[in-house]
């Protein structure tokens, strides 16, 4: 192994590189992870030295506090490579705000945005075969903080360690989804940690998500804690409905995820002429809509599958199909969001954010 050190990090670059084995063809999301990764130790109330070294397994005392009570917070970003072979990222200044908003609520100090950006740009030019071109290929970035206190006591940890890992991502034309509207299980509470990209919330979705999929539902639709009328987030993703020509969805709280695709799609139909309403949407309205065909489609949106369209859902044991339409929303917005993440549309907005070389 080379060891080299630049002005802000210390590198330890890989003498082989895995990427030969890789089939970029049938790429299964999150299994296969790029040479390198970046790590920054949280110690004596300082982040010391970043460091980049080959992708590997690592040691954590049993006793770490992220094991026990969860303290943990993570982002998921995505670097994509033009027909030029030019590097770009999509707004990553929101995931960077995102990560130390979910890092206070979780008690952990918040880390440095040189790191942060010196660390995914270092990372990323020793990586950068991993990211392919080709609309929609990608390279999922995944930077998270963990609590390495090695003791148990039910307090917050004075030791932490932030990290990125990558991990190659193909096109994903993904089927239409059918969906279930929660009716008894929550997925976060006023007050709580649901806007937060926390762990825990995550692990705690899993098992209602398992017994929605074993009767043939891919997501929940979740609705809040108090009544499971108002609609909030499709699994993993924000929510639209489109109801005739209008684009609704619901307004970020501390339940819901403040979502960079969410917000972007919103400025995006807006750019198109479509009538966005930002504002609470419920179960009641909803299956009012879809029986008199003014319900015309539901979205989800996220950094993963961008959009994904939902064909139906069901609520109090009544299934309701959308209909099949020709120029949808998820659709065209889907196609106008590639574009200006893959460097092939006028990015008005300045939301690319070029990683130089
Ligand atoms: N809601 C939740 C709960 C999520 O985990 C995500 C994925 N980060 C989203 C919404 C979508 O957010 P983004 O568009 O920033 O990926």
């Amino acid at each position: 192994m080379t060891k080299l050190t630049t002005y802000e990090i210390d590198i330890v670059k890989s003498d082989t590189s895995k990427i030969n084995a890789v089939d970029f063809d049938n790429l299964i999301f999150g299994r296969i992870f790029t040479d390198h990764m970046f790590i920054c130790d949280f110690e004596n109330n300082a982040w010391q030295t970043p460091r980049i070294i080959p992708y590997q397994a690592m040691t954590l005392d049993p006793s770490a506090r992220v094991f026990h009570y969860g303290q943990a917070v993570f982002e998921g970003m995505k670097a994509y490579k033009d027909d030029d072979g030019k590097l770009w990222m999509f707004r990553p200044e929101d995931n960077f705000n995102r990560i130390n908003k979910s890092a206070a609520r979780l008690a952990m100090p918040e880390f440095p945005k040189e790191y942060f950006f010196e660390g995914i740009t270092k990372l990323l030019q020793m990586d950068s075969e991993w990211v392919k071109p080709g609309k929609g290929n990608s390279l999922y970035l995944r930077p998270f903080i963990i609590a390495t206190d090695p003791a148990i006591s039910a307090s917050p940890s004075s030791n932490y360690r932030f990290m990125i890992i990558c991990s190659p991502a193909k096109a994903y034309y993904s089927d239409k989804i059918k969906v279930l509207v929660a009716e008894k299980f929550s997925r976060s509470a006023n007050g709580g940690v649901g806007f937060a990209k926390a762990a825990g919330n995550y692990a705690a979705q899993f098992y209602p998500t398992s017994l929605a999929q074993k009767r043939g539902f891919q997501q929940i639709i979740w609705t809040d804690a108090d009544t499971h009328e108002k609609l909030e987030e499709a699994g993993t993703m924000n929510v639209f409905f489109r109801v005739n020509d209008a684009l609704i969805t619901a307004p970020v709280s501390d339940r819901i995820l403040d979502g960079v695709t969410r917000k972007s799609i919103i400025q995006l139909a807006e750019d198109n002429g479509i009538d966005v309403e930002i504002r609470p949407i419920t179960v009641t309205e909803l299956k009012k809509a879809s029986r008199n065909g003014s319900l015309k489609e539901i979205f989800g949106t996220g950094t993963a599958a961008v959009i994904s369209p939902i064909s139906a859902f069901e609520h109090a044991e009544e299934l309701f199909e959308l209909p099949n339409i020709e120029n949808s929303y998820a659709d065209t917005l889907k196609d106008k969001m590639l574009n200006i993440q893959h460097n092939l549309a006028e990015d008005k907005h300045g939301w690319r954010y070029e990683v130089k070389s």
